[in-house]
């Protein structure tokens, strides 16, 4: 028989060892933050100093490693990023946009906060992304944009999202907030929609703390955005004599105060340096990891075929099928976590369903009647039910962390019955 669980009392399948920590600071970040410091420009919206601020250094090197055909547009967040993305495709009051009924809480209140309405459309079971065929049951004459998400470790079906699009000419926004690096076809995540957003918060893949990016390859739309992130100011051709701004005061289009910090930028510039091998050390351990626990019943998020290097923002497992039916995940996160000393726990729940998303309790989201009509959403109900995750940093770890890992998944379904027992007492 098994060992009796750590959150029973037992001893736990690891104890003392640490997990990677995150975020790691790459090994040019201090000199790169003190020379911000020492620079006299702490904003891209303060006046010329002679040289290229840090936030025209990091578009470039992104835009690069986006494959350099995308102009970046450096923000304060992904939520930045999103609702300067919307904007500059025109969405705004009332209009309908179409976005999966799972995902971080940001995919949705960006919507409400350019005045749209969210039209959620429920997910492909395996990838947890968006599904084609729900977007395209989902369009209606007041659609105004479709946003896709890439979540956790998969990348959305983008040839099927992006057929629907072209078939009712609706933008598409991709949102890569979790999928800095990935390729789908070979080419990076976020160069597919219109508008690319980018989260360099400090979970991410990619961090400053703080951050974000819009990344377009239409220089319309980029020359919007800047506007929209700048209070409707965007960057000269032609620096100016030291001293002055670099933003010109167009009056072209209205925007607010979205720019991303000089030290963000510069912050950024050297964490990139170190993405790709992060990403492949990450993916390396959770191949061990999806060998590991198919084998012993469980069940890994999977991806979109045609995704060509697969990143990992957070790793997702769906529960065995016959397992754990009458304990909430919750209670198995509870037992998994204590087992690993680290945090376990059930994807986002349905958009719709999270205590996050209360549109009612601001009064500047006047939409409370189109807000009333959704539909029901069968598949981003059960993924909320079935799937746990993890955060990536635990996938920085070595061969032998793996192993604990799915040592404790194993442990944990031999001992469903205790953790079923304990949920049913406790409830
Ligand atoms: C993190 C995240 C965002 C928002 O980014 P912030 O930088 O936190 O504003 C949006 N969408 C998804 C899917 C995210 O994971």
């Amino acid at each position: 028989m098994s060992q009796t669980l750590a959150v029973l009392g037992g001893p736990a399948v690891r104890t003392g060892q640490p997990w990677p920590r995150w975020p790691q600071p790459a090994p040019g970040a201090v000199d790169a933050l003190g020379d911000v410091l020492e620079s006299g420009r702490w904003s891209v919206a303060a006046p010329y100093t002679g040289r290229k601020p840090a936030d025209r250094r990091f578009a470039a090197a992104f835009g690069d490693y986006l494959g350099g055909r995308h102009q970046v547009v450096p923000t304060a967040s992904g939520t930045a990023a999103l609702m300067a993305a919307l904007e500059a495709c025109g969405v705004g009051a009332g209009d309908e946009v179409i976005l999966p009924g799972l995902s971080w809480i940001a995919s949705a209140s960006t919507v409400l906060g350019v005045n749209a309405v969210p039209v959620f459309a429920d997910i492909d079971p395996l990838t947890l992304c968006i599904d084609p065929q729900a977007v395209a049951d989902a369009v209606t004459p007041r659609t105004a944009a479709i946003v896709v998400v890439h979540l956790y470790s998969a990348l959305a079906d983008l040839d099927g999202v992006l057929g629907v699009a072209s078939r009712y000419g609706l933008p598409v926004i991709e949102d890569s907030a979790q999928a800095h690096g990935a390729c789908y076809r070979y080419r990076r995540a976020g160069t597919f929609g219109a508008v690319g957003a980018f989260s360099m918060h400090n979970a991410k893949l990619l961090t400053c703390g703080e951050g974000g990016a819009a990344v377009t390859a239409d220089p319309e739309l980029a020359r919007r955005l800047e506007h929209l992130r700048a209070d409707g100011r965007c960057l000269r051709t032609v620096p100016p004599e030291p001293g002055m701004p670099e933003l010109v005061e167009t009056g072209e289009l209205m925007g607010s105060n979205r720019c991303l910090s000089e030290f963000g930028a510069a912050l950024l510039i050297e964490q990139l340096k170190q993405l790709d091998a992060q990403n492949e050390t990450r993916a390396r351990n959770a191949k061990v990891l999806d060998d590991g626990l198919t084998e012993i019943g469980y069940r890994p998020q999977q991806t979109t075929p045609g995704t060509t290097l697969r990143v990992y923002f957070g790793y997702a497992v769906e529960l065995p099928a016959d397992a754990f039916t009458a304990a909430p995940s919750q209670a198995v996160c509870a037992a998994l976590s204590a087992e690993l000393g680290m945090q376990v726990r059930p994807i986002y729940p349905p958009l719709l369903a999270s205590k996050l998303y209360a549109p009612s309790s601001r009064r500047r989201f006047a939409l409370a009647g189109q807000l009333a009509k959704a539909a029901p959403l069968p598949r981003c109900e059960h993924a909320g039910r079935r799937f746990v995750t993890f955060h990536h940093s635990a996938l920085l770890g070595s061969e032998r962390d793996m192993e604990d890992i799915v040592n404790a998944f194993g442990k944990v379904l031999a001992n469903s019955s205790a953790i079923q027992e304990e949920a049913t007492n406790d409830g």
